[in-house]
């Protein structure tokens, strides 16, 4: 790197996603005269929450995209490109095109990596052969196109390991599927499987007996400790390993008629190859004050934590206020005074017009915005999740305008 001219910047945000955009519009509210940069290689901003609606049919996908340039905020620079190292004891980033970056503070929040690699014969497949996921904006039309021409076979659902965002999003996808079919009377001729790595329905407790409730009706095949691992799109199969209660793991064969997967994911490569990972990958904050465990000017905002956290919008929504006086906080020495409680949510869409709207804390703890009880099935958490919530992501999160957003 020697001889390479450093550009000098203040305040560098790493990522122009749902935290990286609302993280720069939240500062701004507080100083209005810092200097602010956005790293962040892609045009397009993304409304990811909706492509459940999509995949269901409810929501147009053009809805939840925006060109990059419209939502990053007057007054914040931005440099279209990519981070690919981290260089935190000299304040430096350096980008795919070279450019060495150093700033005052940083703040990190490109998301996660979706390892759609991980299954073998999956890529190629995907969007043809009746394999789609909810997961890509380009593909959760083609679920809806699948949910609509399905008439009798055999439907999978899957689920990776956990973390992955939204985790509730594997399970919505099947429960939107079934209450088409149950609506135009074809589910009695649909078989529906859920394959979940995992051995939880629902990661809170507490949500679980609702959720059985729409299984049972659907009549949906629950599979545990299942994480598909090969798919042959043509052949029209798919392969599952298998744990039992020993252990032993087998592999399994299913032919499908419709595939929804949900693929494995991680921290980004460039993250986890960065010293500002903890062991399994993540960007290691502390998961009150949302600081880089080791770096005092680091911090992060986003599905990239450490925090054991939903990593979901509503959990970045929080994040950026926690994140925003603590950062300026940090730069005028003294002491942090923002606590998060590791809020995130997870709108269950049971049923076409009835959710189940998840909010929780660390540890599972239940932490309702609205005096209702929060595992019924309601018709508001289905307009808070189609008409509210993006209204609220795209002119008020995205603007700084932190309403549903005080730290608990
Ligand atoms: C199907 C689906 C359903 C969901 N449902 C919900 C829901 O109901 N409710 C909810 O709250 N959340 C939901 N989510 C989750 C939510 O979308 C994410 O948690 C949220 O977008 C995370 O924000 P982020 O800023 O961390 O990452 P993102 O919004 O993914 O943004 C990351 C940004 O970083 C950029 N980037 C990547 N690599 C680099 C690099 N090397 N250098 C610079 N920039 C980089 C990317 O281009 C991107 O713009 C859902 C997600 C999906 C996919």
């Amino acid at each position: 790197m020697k001889g390479r001219k450093v550009e000098k910047h203040d305040i560098v945000i790493v990522g122009g996603g749902s935290g990286g955009i609302a993280i720069a519009s939240s500062l701004l509210k507080r100083q209005k005269n810092l200097n602010i940069t956005i790293i962040e290689p892609s045009d397009k901003h993304l409304y990811q929450p909706a492509w459940t609606l999509v995949g269901a049919g409810e929501f147009k996908q053009e809805n939840t995209v925006r060109p990059m340039a419209d939502c990053i905020p007057e007054n914040v620079s931005w440099i279209r490109a990519a981070v690919t190292s981290f260089d935190p004891e000299k304040n430096h980033v350096t980008l795919d095109d070279g450019r060495i970056i150093e700033y005052a503070n940083l703040i990190v929040s490109p998301g996660l990596q979706l390892n759609w690699k991980a299954i073998t014969g999956l890529e190629e497949t995907l969007g043809k052969n009746g394999v789609t996921s909810n997961y890509r904006y380009d593909l959760a039309p083609y679920t809806w196109e699948m949910v609509k021409s399905l008439r009798q076979g055999r439907a999978i659902f899957t689920q990776p390991p956990m973390p992955i965002k939204c985790a509730g999003a594997p399970q919505k996808a099947m429960y939107l599927s079934c209450s088409e079919w149950e609506n135009k009377g074809l589910l009695s001729g649909i078989e529906v499987e859920m394959h979940n790595a995992g051995g939880v329905l629902f990661g809170v407790a507490d949500f679980v007996p609702a959720l059985m409730e729409y299984v049972r009706r659907y009549k949906a095949k629950l599979n545990f400790n299942s994480t598909l691992v090969r798919v042959d799109g043509p052949a029209r199969k798919a392969w599952f390993n298998v744990k039992d209660a020993d252990g032993n793991i087998n592999e399994v064969e299913k032919s499908f008629d419709m595939l929804h997967v949900v693929p494995p994911q991680s921290a980004p490569d460039f993250i986890k190859q960065s010293p500002l990972a903890n062991a399994d990958g993540w960007l290691e904050v502390n998961q009150t004050t949302l600081q880089h465990v080791r770096y005092a000017n680091i911090f992060g905002v986003g599905d990239v934590v450490s925090a054991p956290n939903a990593k979901t919008v509503a959990a970045a929504r929080q994040q950026v206020v926690i994140v925003a006086r603590n950062l300026l906080a940090q730069r005028s020495n003294t002491p942090l005074p923002a606590e998060y409680n590791g809020y995130g949510a997870c709108p269950l869409t049971v049923e076409k017009g009835k959710i189940v709207l998840a909010e929780f804390g660390y540890g599972g703890k239940l932490l309702p915005t609205f005096p209702l009880d929060p595992l019924v099935p309601r018709y508001l958490g289905w307009v808070l999740k189609k008409t509210i919530l993006p209204w609220v992501y795209w002119n008020l999160m995205l603007k700084g305008r932190e309403w549903l957003a005080k730290p608990g």
